[in-house]
């Protein structure tokens, strides 16, 4: 431990975000970087504590003390191997991580958590600025071939370490660009791209194949694939949205929040999009239904757009703004979350239900919403019950669906594969083994829609798994 009274002298210090003025006039990344120093010495706060939970409470079980005392040290080329010894991907991590490992501080019982997740994403630029991270070669190749259908931090992570095991490795991806929801969800303002690009290049230098525009169950048979590779990994994320089936739902002008992401990305990407196709929140009352991260994203590219104003409501009563008590250290607490898209200006509402769309020429202008409270009936379940005379109407000309997704899509290839799914819809697996035995899945196609982490996470053991059914 570098400086084991480091917690005592130094406090917690963000590098921040750039002002919201300067930052919603651009899709740039909103969070600024700390200088070397300054983010030597917040690593310099890991504390010793003896049992780290935030070890724990990180998804890839990153050694974090480890690293933290290598990066005070000025050890970068150590800290960025302790890193990467658990998790492929820790610049798309350090960047979009919600950070549980932060909330699992043992400081954060009485005091502002180490900036683990800042921590992280500085540690990994400045091993790539050092050249650090280079391409690794497999030195022996297997002559086993493995097929990823999905190319989503899952399916690059399963990728990356079959490729380093020896395996011929081919992801195949329906888009135009590899990343998945990094590259297609996530806004730009929240991860650059270039970030993905400049791993994906180190990826091909390893010796993965890479092929877009490549729809598996549609434009190329899962049947053939399966006749061509000795084994296949299913990564194709949780696709379904869940929709809002209510009176003018049909009205133009009411979309899910992907379409509208994936649509800003494209076009920052220099994707050409047909103005007929174009959604766009310019000098629009924006209505976002859905409190959850990917309303966030929607608020943020609204207000990038240029929005008239943005709306956000939740129908769950809104959460307290400090730590319950059904959810104690070292847990993740359902608190108030405040984003930098919230910042950026937005009307947050709560306990709120949808009951319908009001439309003028078959465009959407305003929804119908009613409140409601939340009551446990004798079992302890909670009882959703509207309040009467409670309704409200909403000025709202584009309407962003943001109500979290059902399972992955089941159309083409995992009808075609004809493997089994759970009761939720999601591919059923034991040791991330399908109901056929060549075929693997990992990622949000499994557990349903999460997160990046536990994405690349899933990824890496699924790939064990495959390893093992190839050596056999
Ligand atoms: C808007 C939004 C913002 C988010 N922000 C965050 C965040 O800030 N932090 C965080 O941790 N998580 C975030 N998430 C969640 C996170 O992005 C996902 O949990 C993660 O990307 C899941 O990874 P995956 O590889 O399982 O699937 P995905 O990333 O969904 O990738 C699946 C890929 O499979 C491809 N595919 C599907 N079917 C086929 C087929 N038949 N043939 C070929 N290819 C196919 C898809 O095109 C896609 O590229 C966000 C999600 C959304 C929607
Ligand atoms: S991956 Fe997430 S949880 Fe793990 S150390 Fe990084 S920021 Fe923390």
């Amino acid at each position: 431990m570098g400086d084991p009274r480091g917690f005592i002298k130094i406090k917690r210090k963000e590098a921040g975000n750039r002002p919201v003025e300067e930052r919603i006039g651009d899709f740039g990344e909103v969070e600024q970087t700390l200088n070397y120093e300054d983010r030597k010495l917040q690593a310099s706060r890991c504390m010793d504590c003896g049992i780290p939970f935030c070890h724990w409470a990180c998804p890839v079980h990153s050694k974090i003390p480890e690293w933290q005392d290598a990066l005070y040290k000025g050890n970068i080329r150590e800290a960025s191997l302790i890193l990467h010894s658990t998790n492929d991907f820790p610049e798309f991590t350090g960047r979009v991580c919600p950070a549980p490992c932060e909330k699992g501080c043992v400081l954060g019982i009485n005091d502002d958590p180490v900036t683990i997740r800042e921590n992280e994403a500085a540690t990994v630029e400045r091993a790539f600025i050092d050249g650090l991270i280079i391409p690794k070669i497999p030195k022996y190749r297997s002559v086993k071939k493995v097929a990823v259908i999905g190319s989503g931090p899952a399916g690059l992570s399963v990728a990356a370490r079959l490729n380093q095991y020896g395996h011929y490795v081919t992801v195949f991806e329906k888009d135009e660009s590899i990343g998945g929801l990094l590259r297609f969800g996530i806004p730009d303002f929240k991860l650059n791209k270039k970030v993905i690009d400049r791993r994906l290049k180190i990826l091909e230098q390893e010796g993965i194949a890479f092929k877009t525009n490549s729809h598996i169950g549609k434009n190329i048979s899962a049947k053939q694939i399966l006749d061509e590779f000795d084994a296949v990994c299913i990564t194709i994320g949780a696709g379904k949205p869940r929709d809002l089936n209510i009176p003018g739902r049909e009205l133009k002008g009411i979309h899910f929040a992907m379409d509208f992401l994936s649509q800003q990305n494209k076009i920052i990407a220099g994707y050409s999009i047909p103005e007929n196709n174009r959604i766009s929140a310019k000098n629009k009352n924006v209505l976002v239904i859905g409190g959850g991260d990917t309303g966030s994203d929607c608020v943020g590219t609204s207000n990038r757009q240029q929005a008239l104003s943005v709306t956000q409501i939740e129908i769950l009563p809104k959460p307290p703004a400090s730590r319950p008590p059904e959810t104690p250290w070292p847990y993740w607490p359902n608190i108030l979350k405040t984003s930098s898209s919230h910042e950026e200006g937005c009307t947050r509402l709560w306990s709120l239900s949808t009951k319908r769309f009001i439309g003028e020429n078959g465009m959407v202008k305003k929804a119908e919403v009613v409140s409601v409270e939340w009551l446990k009936d004798e079992n302890g379940k909670y009882i959703m019950k509207e309040i009467p005379d409670s309704t409200q109407i909403i000025d709202a000309d584009l309407v962003l669906l943001s109500l979290g997704f059902v399972h992955c899509v089941h159309e083409d290839l995992v009808n075609e594969l004809n493997i089994e799914t759970d009761a939720r819809g999601n591919i059923k697996t034991s040791n991330f083994q399908t109901s056929n035995p060549k075929v693997f899945a990992a990622g949000d196609s499994v557990s349903g829609a999460s997160l990046v982490v536990r994405a690349i996470f899933s990824g890496r053991q699924a790939a064990d798994s495959i390893d093992e059914f190839l050596k056999k």
